[in-house]
């Protein structure tokens, strides 16, 4: 009976030991990760959970007995450190090793550090785990202030969370606009509008050149006084294992569109991974998102177990952000034009991203049909009429040449 062992006991890899059992896998899974918890949804940490609307037990993808239920050794606490491909063997960091006939790599990724002065300080705060996530809370108290390095999406949640919490938030972004790399220049503008109309002071094109005792200097020379300092200036894929076993590697380990890598022995799923997007013509693409993770997840348990694989899936993911649902789908890859449906000034709204008559790509903002619409007609390439998306009276079934 073949053993299964997953490395990184996160949303993926806790994702994929349930599901081998799921479809039928009955050797033995051992699932080992370096954090203390079981593995737990990182979704929460910068939204409800911060804001303390939701409880540690919450956060737990399933319950801590589920995994002796279901025969899976649940190890945690232990630091994978190499890959011995020839003996299929993983080494520990606490000396131990364990033998593997098939090995899932479920890693993910890390928060990308600054090369300045004072990077290193103990008390600059990130944001990537529950630890992480109780050090920052434990920073926001009401009256302090925070400055945010990096306006993406979990530095904005976090934001956004500390501010119903009372703490007064500086947002420090290098580039001309919030969540330059990962959405439209409407969205951009909606959340910037969004966050000052909270009180949220966001200032973009500024480079921070150092972190100091009592804030952030940037490169004019000036300090941007602060009692906390978080920083979120986007992740890496968690692949030094991978390198070291001579994994293929390019911005993440490369698989295929079943998950396998180089190894036919070994898969790779979630954050850590470049991978094959079946709707956008096979281009790879290093997604972070639960969506993702869990798709894959299906992909190597499929393949593990010999069953077909999952359908293709169009990638998705959400934020939230105060009151303000933010939906997405698709890549906006290869778009030639935008068109919003309905008011990003006050009301709900969608901007679908177009190649020719089909869309690739839409940013809705509490607007769950326009995301659910536009998500399918993505994922059947259907041709659309532009007039009639341009109105939000049509419904989107309607939009459909
Ligand atoms: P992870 O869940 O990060 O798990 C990887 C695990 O591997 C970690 O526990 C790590 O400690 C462990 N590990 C690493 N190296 C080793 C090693 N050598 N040995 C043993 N264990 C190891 N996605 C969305 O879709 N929507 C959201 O709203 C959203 N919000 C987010 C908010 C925050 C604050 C964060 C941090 C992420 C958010 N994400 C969101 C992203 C989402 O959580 C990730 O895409 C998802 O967790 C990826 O799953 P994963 O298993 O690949 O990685």
């Amino acid at each position: 009976m073949n053993k299964i062992l997953i490395i990184g006991a996160g949303h993926a890899g806790g994702s994929v030991a349930a599901l081998l059992r799921q479809y039928g896998h009955e050797g033995p899974i051992v699932l080992a990760g370096e954090e203390a918890s079981p593995p737990y949804q990182r979704p929460p940490l910068s939204k409800a959970w911060l804001k303390g609307e939701a409880t540690g037990e919450g956060l737990l993808l399933r319950p801590e007995s589920f995994y002796a239920e279901q025969g899976i050794e649940l190890r945690t606490g232990v630091t994978a450190m190499a890959i011995d491909r020839d003996g299929k063997r993983v080494r520990f960091a606490d000396g131990t090793d364990e033998r593997y006939d098939v090995l899932v790599l479920a890693t993910g990724s890390t928060a990308r550090r600054l090369a300045i002065p004072g990077a290193d300080r103990p008390d600059l705060l990130e944001l990537r785990t529950l630890d992480d996530a109780e050090q920052l809370k434990a920073a926001l108290q009401p009256g302090r202030r925070l400055a945010v390095v990096g306006g993406g999406y979990v530095g904005l949640e976090a934001g956004a969370s500390a501010r119903s919490l009372g703490v007064e938030v500086v947002v420090l972004e290098r580039m001309d606009r919030v969540l330059a790399r990962v959405a439209s220049e409407t969205l951009s503008r909606f959340f910037t509008y969004l966050h000052r109309a909270h009180g949220v002071e966001i200032r973009t094109g500024v480079e921070v050149s150092a972190f100091e005792d009592g804030g952030v200097r940037l490169a004019d020379g000036s300090l941007v006084a602060a009692d906390a300092v978080l920083v979120g200036v986007g992740g890496m894929a968690c692949d030094t294992l991978a390198v070291g076993a001579g994994l293929t590697c390019d911005n993440g380990v490369v698989v295929d569109e079943t998950a396998r890598t180089s190894d036919p022995s070994i898969y790779a799923i979630g954050d850590m991974t470049s991978r094959p997007m079946p709707v956008y013509g096979g281009r790879m693409a290093r997604l972070e998102s639960v969506p993702n993770a869990l798709e894959q997840a299906k992909q190597a348990a499929a393949a593990i177990t010999g069953r077909p694989g999952p359908v293709p899936e169009v990638p998705w993911f959400w934020s939230d952000q105060y009151d303000v649902k933010l939906q997405i789908a698709g890549l906006p890859t290869g778009a030639d034009r935008q068109l919003v449906r309905g008011d990003p000034a006050g009301g709900p709204f969608a901007v679908f991203h177009l190649a020719g008559d089909r869309i690739v790509c839409v940013e809705a903002v509490n607007a769950p049909a326009d995301f659910m619409g536009g998500r399918q007609l993505i994922a059947r390439a259907t041709p659309v009429d532009a007039v009639k998306l341009a109105d939000p009276a049509v419904s989107m079934k309607a939009v459909a040449l």
